[in-house]
């Protein structure tokens, strides 16, 4: 069955982290896909059936549509939109916007769930760089997922990084979360905070990594469709995620299709087992 640490905590075996992988790629896939059919004119329900058809091809289930009543297969946040959009006609995509696509797939009862930001066309330098952010925060927590190391050493490294970047804003209400036989387990993980704090991680621990980043202020707020979050300034935000798998080997990133390897490279090489090189291999 599915064993759990003593915090709580699932703990995959190797058998059931190849499923997890097969699930991340999965999403992997269809995020790919997506980034390619981004173009302005498009909506994102157009989009939303773009990802539907990509997951259900490959024999998986979207695992948002449903979920707690959200109707859609992605999250679909343009601008000011930080997470939880909900993909409608009514906002076409216009060039110079970006737009945050977050997706998760179920396949064999195992979980993915990942997320990428995208440029509609040309986009303003600063929305560049803001996404820029957002991506090497994510890759900065997923490098502090290696055995021994802390649970809030993940929003330790996000939010360091990104606070040397330049003044962003971190919304500390939201952040990521333990993947495995459900899209969000224990435990909630910050995107802020001070490091050497929880549990320790362990071989066969999954969690999903999802940092957002505003341009102007952290606060936020949901609008009335009670989805939709939006930054409290109408100033942009980038969101990024990736569900990662703990092992000796150090971070595997179930949901990139390289397993996170050429990101990592440089990230690991102060890692807990002291050979980083070997991270994104499939093996435990
Ligand atoms: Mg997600
Ligand atoms: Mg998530």
């Amino acid at each position: 069955m599915f064993k759990k640490n003593r915090h709580g905590i699932q703990i995959k075996s190797p058998e059931q982290l190849e499923k997890m992988r097969a699930a991340g790629l999965v999403v992997g896939r269809t995020l790919e896909l997506l980034r390619k059919t981004v173009e302005p004119g498009l909506t994102p329900l157009d989009l939303d059936a773009v990802a539907e058809k990509a997951i259900r091809d490959e024999g998986a289930i979207p695992s948002f549509k449903g979920y707690q009543g959200f109707p859609a297969t992605i999250c679909a946040s343009v601008n000011e939109e930080v997470v939880h959009g909900i993909p409608g006609e009514s906002r076409k995509l216009r060039e110079g916007d970006i737009i945050s696509i977050d997706c998760g797939a179920i396949l064999d009862g195992w979980h993915g769930d990942s997320a990428i930001t995208v440029p509609v066309g040309e986009v303003d330098p600063e929305l560049t760089e803001l996404m820029r952010v957002t991506e090497e925060s994510m890759w900065a927590g997923i490098a502090a997922l290696t055995v021994g190391r802390h649970l809030s050493d993940v929003g330790y490294e996000v939010e360091r990084y990104v606070r040397r970047q330049g003044r962003y804003g971190i919304p500390q209400e939201y952040g990521g979360h333990g993947i495995g036989t459900e899209m969000h387990m224990d435990p909630w993980v910050a995107n802020h905070g001070r490091p050497g704090r929880g549990p320790k991680f362990e071989a066969g621990m999954c969690f999903a990594i999802e940092p957002m980043v505003n341009l102007g202020t952290d606060r936020t707020r949901v609008l009335a469709d009670e989805w939709t979050v939006v930054t409290m300034d109408g100033r942009p935000s980038a969101h990024f995620e990736h569900s990662v798998a703990v092992t000796h080997n150090g971070p595997w990133v179930l949901t990139a299709l390289d397993g996170g390897k050429e990101r990592l490279q440089g990230l690991l090489s102060a890692g807990a087992d002291g050979d980083g090189d070997k991270s994104g291999d499939a093996g435990l």
